[in-house]
């Protein structure tokens, strides 16, 4: 896809809404968002979010899905935080690698963060995982579109 301008929140609420349609797991998205307009390809980062989401509601099975998006320093920032188990210490360092997955065979193909942090980087930007005390919680960060 092309290089575009386009607006983050919109792009995270599609992302969002597609995975949780029809979800038989009681799963709560709690999501604010202001428009933040970035530049790129709105194809690529919306499946990065998809994987993010995705991925919170493997960990979770049910609870509440935190969105927010701010604009700080350049970038926009979209956090996707869950209630889940989190990351454990030992595995931060693996989880961007590619084929790595704690999922059973068949349920997880390890390739969702690590073509999600190649995404983000091909947009000038980066995909990290938070250090927190519960839960998951990454961070998407873009360039802004420059005004
Ligand atoms: P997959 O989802 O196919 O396992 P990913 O690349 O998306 O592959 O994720 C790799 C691994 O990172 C997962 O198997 C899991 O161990 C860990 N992980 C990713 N997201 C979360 C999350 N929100 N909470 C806990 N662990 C996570
Ligand atoms: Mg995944």
């Amino acid at each position: 896809g092309e290089m575009v301008e386009f607006d983050l929140a919109e792009v995270a609420r599609i992302a969002a809404s597609w995975v949780l349609r029809g979800m038989k797991q009681p799963v709560e998205l709690q999501a604010e968002l202001a428009p933040v307009k970035v530049r790129g390809r709105p194809g690529h980062v919306q499946q990065v979010v998809m994987n993010l989401v995705q991925n919170a509601v493997d960990a979770m099975g049910s609870g509440v899905i935190r969105m927010g998006l701010r604009a700080e320093g350049g970038m926009a920032v979209l956090r996707v935080a869950d209630e889940g188990p989190g990351v454990p210490e030992a595995l931060r360092a693996s989880i961007f690698d590619p084929f790595f997955t704690t999922k059973p065979v068949g349920r997880g193909t390890g390739l969702g963060l690590s073509i999600s942090h190649k995404i983000a980087e091909e947009h000038g930007g980066s995909l990290t995982l938070a250090d927190t005390a519960t839960g998951a919680e990454f961070l998407l960060s873009l360039p802004l579109e420059a005004s």
